[in-house]
């Protein structure tokens, strides 16, 4: 089994994980629902019950001080469907205003004289307001002389709101009664309906998390079977076509960059690769050549041919170095060794050295280098690779007169070093690619010392990892002048 395939069981697909979200919201939402509509439908039902009966009796309060209180109280009492039994106390003795019967279920209509009296007096405690719920069950046995008219009707559950308004010295007593229906038999149902309810809402949910997880992974997977064509190495994939969503799409373009970037990176490897055997054989060929003919012709084994082997020998080592070189820094394993050093006279020592080194060709280099002592703090070795790169350049595409000019300016804490020459220049469209390693602008070289293509990369490279800027300002036919710059040390 691949790894790539025991992943796949690893882990938890779209389609279920978007089942179990589905499955527990809809499981939430029946919880809710459960204990709002079954376990708390009495507690509901009942507070509902109660509230109403106060509202009542706080409409009553303008009834009962009236004069034809007994008719208004009634026809309330009717409307409303409920019973209503209005006592007046005045002196600790009470006698009946109105007595609404109008439902049968009544139990306030009922009630033993103490029984009112025990209900008066708990509203008198809580504030004139009182609320009591009765329970009547004919299997008991009634007290004697309580409820006399019901045990003929079975069970029953009341809600009696009792509130005591004063007025003028008189306490008006108010009862209110009405029936609480029992929900049992409700709650049975919809317990039920709950099951039912349950069972096809989580059917629902599974069906629509197969569909959504259609939906979304579907450009998943058609993506995933691209990246795999790319990892089998077919860097043409096209990822463009990502789907309906802007992440899936992002993905889709990172993608489709990084086939692209794979590519060209594949391109510039097989094209490099191409470029050092060659650059390789030419040189190890001319060795070959003339050590053969050295053994094989007498009288060639002239001081001259030595030293052209000696000449192959030595570009080739060059080479190798370059290459070595800009791979370290590439690659990051080279860091710079900063010390502080003088640039002025780093500078004069190379462009000596360098002079003798052409001067029998006719070449010359000038310089310009006005300030005694110039301390920067950079990889000494590695700045003297720059500027023998750029000098080296400046040397092999100058023109006709054969001279480079070296200037050193200061300015603003940095340094500026700009090497000119007076050659035939960087078409402008050429100028961004001659830093890519093995670019060259298709020409000749003046001189015969021969670069290795890579000089301008290791210059690059030297100065990206020193943080300084660079750069070369060129005219097809006016020379070019290639600088750099570095901050100067400060003393410390
Ligand atoms: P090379 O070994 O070919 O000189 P470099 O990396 O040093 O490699 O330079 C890359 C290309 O940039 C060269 O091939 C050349 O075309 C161009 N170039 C570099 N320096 C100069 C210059 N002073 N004048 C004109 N062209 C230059």
């Amino acid at each position: 089994m691949s790894k790539r395939q025991r992943r796949k069981g690893e882990r938890v697909g779209i389609r279920w994980r978007l089942f179990a979200c589905l499955a527990l919201f809809t499981l939430l939402i029946l919880l809710t629902l459960w204990l709002f509509q079954v376990r708390l439908l009495s507690t509901f039902y009942e507070g509902e019950k109660f509230s109403e009966l106060e509202q009542s009796a706080e409409e009553l309060k303008k009834y009962v001080t009236e004069e034809n209180a007994k008719d208004l109280v009634f026809d309330y009492a009717k409307q409303k469907g409920l019973c209503i039994l209005v006592i007046t106390v005045k002196d600790g003795v009470g006698r009946m205003l109105v007595n609404a019967d109008v439902t049968p279920e009544c139990m306030i209509h009922h009630m033993s004289a103490e029984t009112v009296e025990g209900l008066y007096a708990s509203a008198k405690k809580n504030g004139g307001v009182f609320d009591k719920r009765f329970e009547f069950d004919a299997t008991d046995a009634p007290e004697e002389g309580r409820f006399p008219g019901f045990p003929q009707r079975g069970s029953s559950v009341n809600a009696i709101h009792v509130q005591v308004l004063e007025d003028d010295g008189l306490e008006y007593v108010m009862l209110l009664d009405c029936e609480l229906m029992p929900v049992d038999a409700t709650v049975r149902t919809l317990e039920l309906q709950f099951v039912w309810i349950a069972g096809v809402l989580l059917v629902l949910a599974f069906l629509l998390a197969l569909l959504l997880s259609h939906i979304v992974a579907k450009p998943l997977v058609q993506i995933t079977q691209k990246a795999e064509k790319l990892s089998a190495g077919e860097f043409e994939a096209d990822f463009s076509q990502g789907g309906a969503y802007r992440e899936v799409q992002e993905l889709a373009d990172t993608l489709s960059f990084a086939a692209k970037e794979i590519g060209a990176a594949g391109r510039l490897q097989r094209e490099l690769i191409a470029n050092i055997s060659h650059d390789l054989r030419t040189p190890l060929t001319m060795i070959k050549g003339y050590s053969e003919m050295m053994r094989d012709i007498p009288g060639e084994n002239s001081a001259e041919n030595i030293q052209a082997v000696i000449d192959e020998t030595t570009r080739l080592s060059d080479l190798v170095k370059d290459l070595l070189d800009l791979s370290k820094l590439q690659s990051g394993t080279e860091k710079p060794d900063f010390a502080v050093f003088d640039l002025a006279q780093l500078l004069r020592d190379a462009l000596d050295r360098y002079n003798t080194l052409i001067k029998h060709k006719g070449y010359c280099i000038e310089s310009v280098i006005p300030e005694g002592e110039v301390p920067v703090r950079a990889d000494r070795t590695m700045i003297l690779q720059v500027i023998y790169n750029l000098v080296g350049n400046a040397v092999n595409y100058t023109g006709e007169s054969k001279r480079v000019l070296v200037t050193q300016t200061l300015k603003q804490g940095v340094v500026r070093l700009a090497v000119a020459d007076d050659g035939e220049g960087i078409p402008p469209e050429q100028i961004a690619q001659i830093w890519d390693r093995y670019y060259r602008v298709d020409k000749e070289h003046r001189c015969a010392v021969m670069g290795s293509g890579l000089g301008l990369s290791i210059v690059k490279g030297v100065m990206e990892a020193h943080n300084a800027s660079y750069g070369v300002e060129s005219a097809v036919g006016a020379g070019s002048v290639f600088w750099f710059e570095l901050p100067l040390a400060t003393e410390e």
